[in-house]
């Protein structure tokens, strides 16, 4: 399990590892074909700043070689907000008192079809705050069984999972899982989650194993940039990317940098990352990884998806709605976060179009079940 590999790395050994890298380190790693964790240190530390051009070019060279000018397009369906955890960061926080929402399965149906309307999304995503009794293993399953008809491709970002509940989801037409770990510092992640089973940081850490044994056929992954200092942190998950493609080499990939919004609870994010630096991470990662899926969402802003388009990125969401029921309605229920980029699905595709990309809006089918 990675929780054992992950003993192996000490943070500030690797903050400073980072620190230390040189223009020359920078250099070595960008004339390399297949980088190692040294490299990509090297490519996300401060002494690449002067080197961003470069990585640009090569980072948009391996888009194109592995992508093709493609976006794939996906949408979040916030199914509930109920949440028994208290992430100090998130809107969804137990403690806050708001509308608390779970999706009856025709609200659900209703989701869908309104969904449908906004665009031909094929990639759902399907979203939920950890309230097992109220939106566990088994609501789970009926949602996915009401929302197959209507998309050929479902991915879950919900509570981390035995699993053999990974796998009796794969039954009714799960494809892939999302899962954050916010942040690879076990110390300090329990400030960041209190209560709740999120609260066990070894569970959480060692979910991705969970679902690669089940056999889920994508895997997302993530950390929540505005915690811990992003580059060790990432650090950690390249790390921990390179374990999943190891011993689980079936399954695809995707991962996704966060940039932490303020939330109803009223965090201000102790660490802030530029558009340079996410530019530089996004860069460092398609360096390293050739084939990993990186995903944009709405929490960036238009001028910057479309930057990042052609440099990168494979995947974005549009036209998201972040609480449950805000396809069809304008409900009470709060945002889990505030989303940047508003415009619709059908203005993103346009843009992408104009700016000589295919917007994919299908790339799965159930047959392949
Ligand atoms: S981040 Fe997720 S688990 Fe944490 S409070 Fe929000 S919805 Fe719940």
């Amino acid at each position: 399990m990675f929780y054992d590999e992950l003993k192996k790395y000490d943070w500030n050994e690797t903050t400073k590892a980072i620190g230390s890298k040189t223009a020359r380190d920078v250099e070595i790693a960008l004339s390399k074909e297949h980088l190692n964790i040294d490299d990509f240190m090297a490519l996300i530390s401060p002494a690449a700043s002067p080197y961003l051009e470069q990585m640009a070019q090569l980072s948009h060279r391996y888009t194109l070689e592995r992508f093709g000018k493609t976006i794939s397009m996906y949408i979040p369906l916030y199914v509930s907000n109920a949440c028994t955890n208290a992430c100090v960061y998130c809107g969804f926080n137990h403690a806050n008192p708001l509308t608390r929402v779970t999706l009856s399965l025709e609200q659900v149906k209703a989701e869908c079809e309104a969904i449908r309307k906004l665009g031909p999304f094929e990639n759902l995503l399907i979203v939920s705050g950890e309230f097992p009794s109220l939106n566990g293993v088994d609501y789970l399953e009926k949602v996915l069984k009401v929302a197959r008809p209507y998309f050929n491709n479902l991915t879950i970002e919900v509570m981390p999972m035995k699993e053999r509940d990974y796998y009796r989801l794969t039954q009714s037409g799960l494809n892939g899982v999302v899962c954050f770990q916010e942040t690879y510092h076990e110390e300090n992640y329990r400030n960041y989650h209190p209560r709740g089973m999120k609260s066990i940081f070894e569970w959480r850490v060692n979910g991705f194993d969970r679902m690669g044994a089940a056999g889920v056929h994508k895997i997302g992954m993530g950390v929540l940039i505005g915690l811990e200092d992003w580059r060790t942190d990432v650090t950690m998950m390249a790390r921990h990317l390179q374990y999943l493609r190891r011993n689980y080499w079936r399954t695809r990939y995707s991962i996704n940098f966060p940039r932490m919004c303020p939330a109803e609870g009223g965090y201000t994010p102790k660490v802030v990352m530029s558009d340079r630096e996410l530019a530089q991470l996004t860069f460092a990662f398609r360096i390293f990884d050739h084939d990993v899926d990186i995903s944009y969402s709405t929490r960036e802003s238009p001028s910057f998806r479309a930057n990042m388009m052609k440099l990168g990125v494979t995947s974005m969401s549009a036209g998201s709605k972040t609480e449950p029921g805000g396809y069809v309605s304008t409900p009470d229920a709060l945002e889990q976060f505030e989303v940047t980029d508003s415009r619709t699905p059908l203005q993103v595709a346009a843009e992408i179009k104009a700016l000589g990309y295919e917007p994919v809006w299908k790339d799965w089918d159930k047959i392949f079940d």
